[in-house]
């Protein structure tokens, strides 16, 4: 345990800080912690960035506009029709 020799966390443990920095609601110093942590491992700190991003657009979306009743009515319907039509093309010989 060397002091201020920071050992890079494996993927697995990179996984783990990952998901405790999006839903573990960490505080701004533990957070800063995990951020550090991953930046040791450009794929992982990959992972993060595109996480982050995803979910910055799903709050965006959703925060703006609540999806309305309507509209989620006619994205299931749609959702079926689709699912309809490729039964039936696969049924035709
Ligand atoms: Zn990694």
């Amino acid at each position: 345990m060397g002091a201020g020799d920071q050992q890079n966390p494996s993927c697995h443990e990179a996984r783990e800080l990952l998901l405790e920095l999006l839903d573990g609601n960490p505080t701004a110093a533990r957070a800063n912690e995990i951020r550090h942590a991953l930046s040791a491992c450009p794929e992982c700190w990959g992972h993060l960035t595109a996480e982050l991003e995803v979910r910055g657009l799903v709050r965006e979306c959703c925060g703006q506009v609540h999806a309305p009743e309507q509209l989620r009515q006619r994205i299931i319907t749609s959702l079926t029709t689709t699912t309809v039509s490729v039964t039936r093309y696969r049924i035709q010989p």
